[in-house]
């Protein structure tokens, strides 16, 4: 079988990491015996450019005809002058849209060698393992009315109950696979639509009984993944919420750079880094390639389902950081300063070092 992957580099340090996201997708190929075709599309600010359009329906149309699609990031300071639906973030928004991916997936999970590098102290992050679960095509992002005039601007926050039960469900399923703790993140002390988030919530639940479900505001769940990171499980919140919380866990966990996302529907499916464009280091073979690869993880997951090549690229991930590689934004004192290029290269190699391993027996737990 040939499994097909619509490439969608974007902007900045996306075609950069998008590249270190294929070869260790072709490197995973080669051990495992998987065949890969790749259709490479413009998107972002790199279509604008050529076709006047973030999203063309060109690069829409790959997208629909793959298996999965990989993206690296969009967006840079040339276009942010753009009206709205130009900008390279709207090609992003209609995407996952289109594609009906309502729910983003973003572990927040600790690499033991990076624990020193946090700006929380050891004793709090170890252990930390746990999902943001975002809904990705509703809420403030996409309600109506929105715009601005001269003396005031306005969105809308909305959900759906179609919208609350798939993502709940969702959050209640995933949670069965792990340590079976849903954490619903609202605001509604203040916001309606959080109070009817919060019933829906509570609703679908009873189709879940084995698994223990709290509410938590939004403002103390970004204080409690400060304090005490390792009480998540799994956190499910709408989507402007998810965004931001997941950028405090990616802090956390030592830099954007490290990130990995997936965004899945009924249907498709997307992988992409949380981070975004970095359009101060595009182009300096300087970015971080983790969270690129680590979502190559994610893909073989939840979209090959096969759990073995995602272990193995975790471990080599891990492998490589205790060998005392660094990219910059997670260098410290005494380990290597690497490029993109070199960190993805030891990627691989300690990749294919393990599977030899363990295809030789060596690890015989
Ligand atoms: P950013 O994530 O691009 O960068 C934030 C900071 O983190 C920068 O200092 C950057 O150098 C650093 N950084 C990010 N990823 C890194 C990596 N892999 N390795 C090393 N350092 C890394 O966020 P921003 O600066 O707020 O946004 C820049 C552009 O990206 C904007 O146009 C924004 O709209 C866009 N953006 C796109 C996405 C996406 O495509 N999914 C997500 C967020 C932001």
């Amino acid at each position: 079988m040939t499994f097909k992957i619509a490439l969608l580099p974007g902007d900045g340090i996306g075609p950069e990491v998008t590249d270190s996201a294929v070869k260790v997708i072709k490197a995973v190929g080669e051990n495992f015996n998987i065949r890969f075709k790749f259709k490479e599309e413009l998107i972002g600010g790199s279509s604008f450019e050529k076709y006047n359009s973030p999203l063309t329906n060109e690069t829409l149309q790959t997208c629909y005809d793959s298996d999965v699609v990989f993206l690296g990031a969009v967006g840079g300071y040339k276009w942010e002058q753009l009206p709205h639906h130009l900008k390279p973030e709207a090609a992003l928004l209609k995407l996952r849209k289109e594609l009906g991916l309502y729910a983003n997936i973003r572990p927040a999970k600790i690499y033991n060698a990076l624990i020193d590098s946090s700006s929380l102290k050891k004793e709090v992050l170890t252990g930390t393992d746990f999902i943001v679960l975002r809904e990705l095509t509703g809420g403030i992002y996409f309600g109506q009315p929105r715009g601005f005039d001269k003396t005031r601007g306005w969105n809308t926050m909305e959900y759906s109950v179609n919208e609350v039960e798939r993502i709940a469900r969702m959050a209640f399923k995933l949670a069965g696979k792990r340590r079976k703790k849903v954490t619903s993140v609202d605001k509604a002390n203040v916001l309606e639509v959080s109070q009817f988030w919060r019933n829906i919530v509570h609703e679908i639940h009873k189709d879940f009984p084995d698994i223990e479900l709290n509410d938590m505001y939004v403002d103390n769940t970004a204080m409690q993944i400060v304090r005490n990171p390792k009480q998540f499980d799994i956190i499910l919140t709408s989507n402007l919420f998810g965004d931001i919380l997941s950028d405090i866990a990616g802090m956390i966990t030592g830099s954007l750079g490290m990130l990995p996302s997936a965004s899945l529907g009924d249907k498709y499916a997307l992988y992409e880094p949380v981070h975004g464009s970095a359009p101060d280091i595009a182009g300096q073979n300087k970015a971080n390639p983790l969270a690129a690869i680590a979502s190559v993880a994610m893909m073989f997951n939840y979209s090959l389902n096969m759990s073995k090549p995602a272990e193995l690229i975790e471990e080599a991930i891990e492998r490589t950081l205790a060998l005392g590689y660094r990219t910059s934004d997670i260098f410290s004192e005494g380990s290597t300063l690497v490029s993109t290029e070199k960190m993805t290269s030891c990627v691989i190699e300690n990749f294919n070092e393990i599977f030899n391993e363990q295809a030789l027996g060596v690890f015989t737990l």
